[in-house]
């Protein structure tokens, strides 16, 4: 980065000085040759990126590895309707890598079809981030909530997920989600995407716009060769019936008008080592301060919160709600006897917070968000499929490693001195 301001600094300490040796030049000096033009720069003053913080990628950074499991229905969520006994069921759950995204849309969805018998009061099983909205949405139509959970927010999966506007990551496969699945989901991005626009701005900023640089050294659709200095790729960690990357359902062109696109950045105003740079502007979601947001709305206007575990689903019949708004996130799967779900496993490594650090990266498909409390790595090698149907929860400290490793180098190819 300092080369090439350097580079930049001097070709235009250049042309002054060109001139002036123009202008001072004696009859018997030959002329000096007419300086070049200084070309202008490709991009826009507006659009140039700032300067940018670097991030302090050292595996002793490391404070926190969180993992999760992506509750993917293959099918697409489970908004459907049941009746056990006299309580009426409305599901709400599998929304695989993209439950932070989709929540209000969805919870739209599911507290119109709550509120189609005017109920007084519902209940809602589950404070992840499905469960909350839910229950503010339910609010909002009017209803008096009551929460039902094992455990309340800062515990659930929810906050072990990375947090990115990520509307259609893992969110059905092609061949199993309903012919209008398109449309649904549709209509789910652009509700939520209103909702969230609230929070936009607010004290705390529990929601935020980031610009994501991505980063390569190879034209795009070129794979790098492996780095001889790091330790190999880890092998796939998909398991049972194989599905390809191409299998997943993705629908983000239907939205397209919802976000920037990814724009290239042109070598003179490209900040990184690296030589191929796209950018895009994206949303993040602060999970500390959104969930304190959305919990002291959900307070604020009389909402309940009732610590319970159920065991089957017969249990929901006993609520004194005959409503009852069901969220129970991956737990569907055991609890509800849901055979379309599906494991997806994920892990986020945590470097120690970096504030002055206000952008995200990818490069060698390890990502990494600054988030508020704390730098998120994580290595995305195998796309969708990473983790498919791997149900295991433990950290794996040689994967974040090795993933805070690649951006380590990254980093070490910038000269000495501010970036
Ligand atoms: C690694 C990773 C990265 C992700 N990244 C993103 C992203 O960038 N953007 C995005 O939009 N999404 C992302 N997601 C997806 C998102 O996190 C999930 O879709 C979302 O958290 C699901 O929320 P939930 O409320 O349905 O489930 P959960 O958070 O699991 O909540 C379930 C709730 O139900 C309760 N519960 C369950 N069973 C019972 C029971 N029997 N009795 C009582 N209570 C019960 C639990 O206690 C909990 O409160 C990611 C997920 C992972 C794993």
């Amino acid at each position: 980065m300092d080369r090439r301001h350097l580079l930049k600094n001097s070709l235009a300490l250049g042309g002054v000085l060109g001139l002036g040796n123009g202008l001072g030049g004696c009859a018997a000096t030959p002329p000096a040759p007419a300086p070049a033009p200084i070309k202008p720069p490709s991009t826009q003053w507006m659009d140039r990126p700032p300067l940018l913080a670097p991030i302090r990628a050292h595996t002793d950074r490391i404070f926190d590895i969180k993992v999760c499991l992506r509750p993917f229905r293959t099918k697409g969520p489970n908004l459907d309707v049941e009746h056990i006994g006299d309580a009426m069921i409305v599901h709400n759950y599998g929304h695989g890598g993209s439950g932070w995204s989709l929540s209000w849309g969805s919870a739209d969805m599911a507290v119109q079809k709550a509120m189609s018998t005017s109920p007084r009061q519902i209940a809602v099983v589950g404070s992840g981030i499905i469960g909350l909205t839910s229950a503010i949405t339910a609010q909002r139509a009017g209803a008096q909530v009551t929460i039902y959970t094992r455990e309340l927010l800062p515990r659930t999966r929810s906050v072990r997920a990375n947090g990115a506007w990520t509307p259609s990551s893992r969110i059905a496969l092609e061949s199993e989600a309903p012919t209008n699945f398109g449309e649904t989901w549709e209509q789910m991005a652009r509700m939520s995407w209103k909702n969230l626009r609230p929070y936009v701005g607010m004290r705390g900023n529990p929601i935020t716009f980031f610009d994501h640089y991505y980063l390569s050294d190879l034209p795009e659709g070129q794979a790098a060769p492996p780095n001889p200095d790091l330790p190999p790729l880890p092998p796939p960690t998909w398991t049972g019936a194989p599905v390809r990357n191409a299998d997943f359902a993705h629908y983000d062109e239907r939205i397209r008008d919802l976000t920037p696109r990814t724009q290239p950045l042109p070598d003179d105003v490209n900040p990184f080592p690296a030589k191929y740079v796209r950018r895009a502007t994206s949303l993040l979601f602060n999970f500390t301060e959104y969930g304190h947001i959305l919990t002291s709305q959900f307070f604020a206007a009389g909402g309940k919160i009732v610590m319970r575990d159920f065991h089957s689903p017969s249990e929901l019949a006993h609520l004194p709600e005959k409503v009852v708004i069901n969220c129970p996130g991956f737990a569907a799967r055991d609890w509800w006897k849901d055979k379309a779900m599906m494991p997806v496993r994920g892990q986020t490594g945590w470097l120690i917070p970096q504030p002055e650090v206000q952008y995200g990266l990818t490069y060698r498909s390890v990502q990494v968000l600054s988030k508020s409390d704390g730098v998120m790595v994580i290595a995305l090698e195998h796309g969708d499929m990473k983790g498919y149907n791997n149900s295991d929860e433990s950290p794996n400290r040689a994967e974040s490693e090795r993933a805070v490793r690649v951006i380590e180098e990254l980093y070490s190819r910038f000269p000495a001195g501010p970036v």
